[in-house]
């Protein structure tokens, strides 16, 4: 069993808690908190020993019955490896807690790539976090780049990609943040930093990326063109995606053209917080011309990067060197398809 600590029990923390303490072979030792809020109540729930940042907090945690069992260096303790799943820019800040005590840790895509010195996507390069201290797991835009993009590589070749980026405004809990009522170029400039982070897992990819920010919360939506170096026919470019366990397929017949109508799609399907897992192909968008395709996909950025935690736990923690055998324990355990 690995012994797994989540420092940062916020959206992303909390979801790769539930998703490890699914795994046949890893538990979760810990979650810890900086205040009282609607998480700790949950983390109670859920039977998670609850740590904090800093004990003058616990009489608050006292008053309302929720147990606290130390401070974060007391969880660390008991961790094999730790889930930095704090704000972005915090991870960078708690790296050298980790170096002091030696244990393992993986940054979130919040972290500059320099962190960690390696940035992970399970299909792109599980085998080189083999046995790694330290470990990136890359953004939500950036791990649903990859994937299909290294798809697409590996069938047909790639010369060049364009990606233009229409992220989520804020999180749905996020009530202090923007955009209420205007599209934000972010940043004017091109490229957007999308693009080198995709090179910091896959550098041979030629990416040019532009993105904005709308007003939604679930969600994000790329609009994708790739220059392939073989011409490739719909059907093949299809048999790929479909052969994929975590790219989804929205086919035509859902006559699902949006989020909102995708996000109801998930919840019907009985995915726990209207998780999305996979990348989101809209089927009908798949357009090859030659050796062009075009496409649309929807990334859930709340948990597309749940599962590519969960395998980078296991690559760190040396015990299954196959990507394709840890890709298959992850969501066999979370009872995941993908959609299609
Ligand atoms: P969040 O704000 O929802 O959660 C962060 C949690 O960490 C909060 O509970 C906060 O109280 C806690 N925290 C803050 N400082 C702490 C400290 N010093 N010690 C312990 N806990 C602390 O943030 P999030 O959205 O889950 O993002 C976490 C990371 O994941 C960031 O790097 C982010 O860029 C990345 N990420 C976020 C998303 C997303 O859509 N939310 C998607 C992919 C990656």
């Amino acid at each position: 069993m690995i012994k797994v600590a989540i420092n940062g029990y916020g959206t992303i923390g909390k979801r790769v808690a539930d998703a490890v303490s699914v795994q046949k072979d890893m538990r979760v030792i810990g979650v810890s908190k900086t205040s009282l809020n609607a998480e700790a109540y949950v983390a109670r729930e859920r039977g998670y020993p609850l740590y904090l940042a800093d004990l003058a907090k616990k009489p608050a945690f006292d008053k309302v019955g929720i147990p606290i069992a130390g401070d974060i260096t007391e969880m660390l303790r008991e961790a094999d490896i730790v889930v930095d799943a704090t704000p972005g820019g915090v991870g960078a800040k708690n790296k050298g807690m980790y170096e002091q005590r030696g244990i393992k840790a993986i940054f979130q895509g919040g972290e500059d790539h320099e962190v960690a010195g390696f940035s992970f996507c399970s299909d792109c390069n599980y085998t080189q976090a083999l046995g790694r201290q330290f470990t990136r797991v890359v953004s939500c835009n950036t791990t649903g780049l990859c994937r299909i993009i290294n798809t697409i590589d590996k069938a047909f070749g790639i010369r060049k990609v364009h990606a233009v980026m229409v992220r989520r405004g804020a999180d749905p809990a996020e009530i202090k943040k923007g955009p209420v009522d205007a599209i934000v170029l972010d940043p004017v400039t091109v490229p957007s930093h999308h693009g080198p982070d995709v090179q910091t897992v896959l550098p041979h990819i030629n990416i040019t990326t532009m993105a904005t920010i709308v007003p939604t919360t679930f969600m994000h939506v790329h609009a994708i063109k790739m220059d392939l170096k073989r011409a490739a026919s719909r059907d093949e470019v299809l048999d790929r995606f479909r052969s994929h366990s975590r790219i989804g397929l929205i086919s035509k017949g859902t006559a699902i053209r949006s989020t909102a109508e995708l996000k109801e799609y998930v919840q019907d399907m009985g995915r726990p917080r209207a998780d999305m897992w996979e990348n989101g192909i809209f089927e009908a968008s798949v357009t090859t011309n030659g050796d062009e395709l075009l496409l649309f996909q929807a990334i859930h950025q709340e948990s597309v990067v749940v599962v590519e935690n969960v395998d980078a736990i296991r690559a760190m923690a040396g015990a299954i060197k196959d990507p394709a055998t840890s890709i298959k324990m992850t969501n066999e355990a979370l009872q995941f398809s993908a959609i299609g």
